[in-house]
This record gives structure tokens, sequence and C-alpha cells, in this order.
């Protein structure tokens, strides 16, 4: 366990600040330190020097399908099932719409409370847009297994709640909507990079997810969507862009979808933050997922055993069984928000999610129990000493 630990722990790939503790990288993932000279490279000589040539000379134009390859292995999607492009919000709705077309005679998409709002919104969105009566089934997390009624034509879960942490059975559930006949849609967004996920042994059609969390690819980072090989020919895109089309440059009048997964493609790919992403992945090399996860959950318990014993203002909201949990721990407190302030003011980078959460990423790759200690030692005096009980503090800004 020690020996794979310290594998599996690479600082020196990233660029952290001197002295900063980051728990946030279950939001915005650091800089691995390949990305600044292959990004400045990319654009210096392919960009800069072939200019349109790009597209070919420099294999810009695969580049969503063999990133998106990069993806797969980490969630065990394989080869040439995955697309990258978008961001998460475009493919939870063009997962959804998709997923609808297959169960036209149901009306029910159900979701959790525990949703990310983006995806809830997308959900009301593409439900008023076709105006055919579905209803955004909504209910509480634990509840979601037992809603699942013969009425839903789609599932839309994202698998870890990014409040609380809770991590839902992915392979429980999927096979409990397929008994009712209910399309599966996962959301990885914060499961991707964090911990095993096996997509195709799950059997779920769709999963989605972003990249600039735990994967490291930068803000603005292009989204994935996964769509089950067996099914991919029979998707009707909903967003159908000339990309996703089967002979983009025949330029035909009429959309013909591209035979496989590049039907989920819409227009021209970032090219810079694929290269960013492509780049940032190649920290995951020879990452064991299974390894990842026991460091993950080592890191949070830890963590959560040294606030309970110092910081007996805080109240954990995430479940207290690891196996529940994903690579995310959160406190309630009422001044949460002007604590992760004083917090950050200290270096400790955590983040705060309304009402009253303060939640801290746990990320392996880039942390060890040193800096657990050392984050919640400052924590404790900011507490303590009331170090958050100040203007400054309290005026919430726009980002949180
Ligand atoms: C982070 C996150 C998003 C963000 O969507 P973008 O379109 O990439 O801004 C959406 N859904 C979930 C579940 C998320 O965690």
């Amino acid at each position: 366990m020690t020996t794979k630990n310290a594998a599996l722990l690479r600082k020196d790939q990233f660029i952290l600040p001197d002295g900063m503790i980051y728990l946030d990288g279950n939001s915005l993932g650091p800089l691995p330190r390949a990305v600044p000279s292959r990004v400045a490279a990319m654009v210096a000589d392919e960009w800069g020097e072939h200019l349109i040539k790009g597209w070919n000379l420099d294999g810009w134009m695969g580049q969503p399908m063999r990133v998106g390859d990069m993806v797969g292995r980490l969630i065990g999607a394989p080869s040439g099932s995955i697309v990258m492009g978008d961001t998460l919000s475009i493919k939870v709705y063009q997962a959804l719409a998709s997923a609808l077309k297959m169960r036209p005679k149901r009306k029910v998409v159900l979701s959790d409370s525990g949703n990310f709002p983006s995806d809830l919104y997308m959900a009301e969105g593409l439900i008023a847009h076709l105006d055919q009566g579905h209803e955004l089934r909504i209910v509480a997390p634990e509840d979601v297994a037992a809603e699942i009624t013969d009425e839903v034509a789609a599932v839309m879960i994202t698998q870890v709640d990014y409040r609380t942490g809770r991590l839902h059975d992915m392979a429980g559930i999927t096979k409990q909507a397929h008994a009712a006949g209910a399309v599966m849609i996962w959301d990885l967004a914060h499961s991707a990079g964090a911990i095993p996920v096996d997509v195709a042994a799950s059997g779920c059609e769709f999963a989605v997810g972003c990249t600039y969390k735990y994967l490291n690819g930068g803000p603005g980072a292009p989204a994935f969507i996964y769509v089950r090989p067996d099914i991919t020919p029979d998707i009707a895109p909903a967003l159908s862009g000339w990309l996703g089309h089967d002979a983009p440059f025949a330029f035909e009048q009429g959309y013909r979808p591209a035979k496989d997964v590049e039907r989920m493609r819409v227009g021209t790919p970032p090219v810079l933050q694929l290269t960013a992403l492509e780049t940032a992945l190649s920290v995951w090399n020879d990452v064991d997922m299974q390894d990842l996860r026991a460091a993950s959950i080592a890191l949070s318990e830890l963590f959560i055993a040294e606030v309970e014993a110092r910081c007996p203002q805080l109240t954990l909201v995430s479940p207290r069984d690891p196996l529940v949990r994903g690579s995310q721990v959160s406190f309630a407190f009422e001044n949460g928000y002007a604590a992760i302030q004083a917090l950050i003011a200290q270096d400790i980078i955590g983040d705060f999610r309304s009402p009253n959460i303060m939640r801290f990423g746990f990320t392996p790759l880039y942390l060890d129990t040193n800096d657990v200690r050392r984050a919640v030692d400052v924590l404790q005096d900011v507490l303590e000493n009331r170090l958050w009980d100040v203007p400054e503090f309290r005026a919430v800004k726009r980002v949180t």
C-alpha cells in the first residue's frame, strides 16, 4: 500500500504554487507541468507554421476521437465509443434528446435532487422545447431505484453528488433502469479520474462528463460523450452539425449522421483545449484506478477524522461510509462561505456550495497525508479564532 501510494503520488508532474494545498481538483484540476510547453509548441509550430494545413498535417480533425479513447481507458469504455467536444451541459442535452427518441411512448425523465442544476436545467429546456408532454421527475437520491417505473423513458443521474459526494451504484441502477425498460444516462463529472468506473460493464446507453475537474484539462476543457456501440447506428442526434455528418467535406445538402459516435460531434473542435487535455491525460499513464481509489479513501478518511477531532463547529454532510462516497468530503457550517474565504487567504483551497457547504476534493496524484494534516491545522485556526468573521471574507464573489 505504502509503495503503491508512493508510486501514485506525482506532485512533480503538476505546477502547484509554493505552499498551496489544493483541495479543489474536483472543480478545476491544477496545471500539469507538460501542458504549457506543448500548448506553446502547438500554437507556434502547428497553428503558426502550418495554418490550415494543420487539420490534416497535425491530426487536429482526429483529436476528438483520439482524446476520447484516452478518456475511455480511464472509465472502461472501448476504443471508438467516446467523442470529445462542447461542454458537459451540451452533452447532457444530446444524450437526453437521443434517449427520449428511443422511448417515444414514455414521458418521464427521472433524476434526483442531488444532480447538478445545469443537468436539470438542460432537461427542463429540452422538455419545454419538445412540447410533447414530458415530465422531469426529481426524487431524493435514496429513492431513485424505487422510482424507476415503466413510465420512465430515461434515468439521468450524476453518479457523485456535487454537494455531498454521495455515490450512486452505477451497475445496480443501470440494471434496474433496463429491467423497467428505461434508457440509462450517467453523468460522470465527479467520477472520471476520481473513482474506478466501468462504463461498458454497466451496460448504460449514454455516459457524459467533463474534463476540467479530476482530469485536469484546464478551464473550458471539452466534455465527453459515450454511446454504447451497439445502439450508436440507431441514435438520432439532436444537434446535427456538419462535423457529425457522415461526410462533412462532401457538403451535401441534407444531414446524414456519421456511422459511429462521431455523430455526436457538432462543429469545429476546440483544438487548443484538446491539445492541453491530451497532454494533461498523460499524467494518468500508469495509474491503477483501484490504487487511486484506495489512496483517495485514505486521504478522505484522515481528513474526516482530523476535522471531527479538532473542529467541532463543523458537521459532516458526506456519507460516512467511504464506499458510498466519491473523492470529495463536505462539511456544513453556518458561516461556510466566509470560512472558505479565510482558508483560501492562507492558501488552503477548497470551495463553497450553497447554502452552507464547505467542500474539499481529494486527489492522490498531488496530495499526501502531510497536506491533509496541514490543511486541518489551518482550518482549526480559522474556526477557533474566528478568522472568517471579517467583512472581507463575508462579501460573496461571483464564482464561489
Ligand atoms: C461540473 C458539472 C457540470 C458543468 O457543465 P458545463 O457545461 O461543463 O459547464 C454539469 N453537470 C455536472 C454534474 C457537473 O458536475
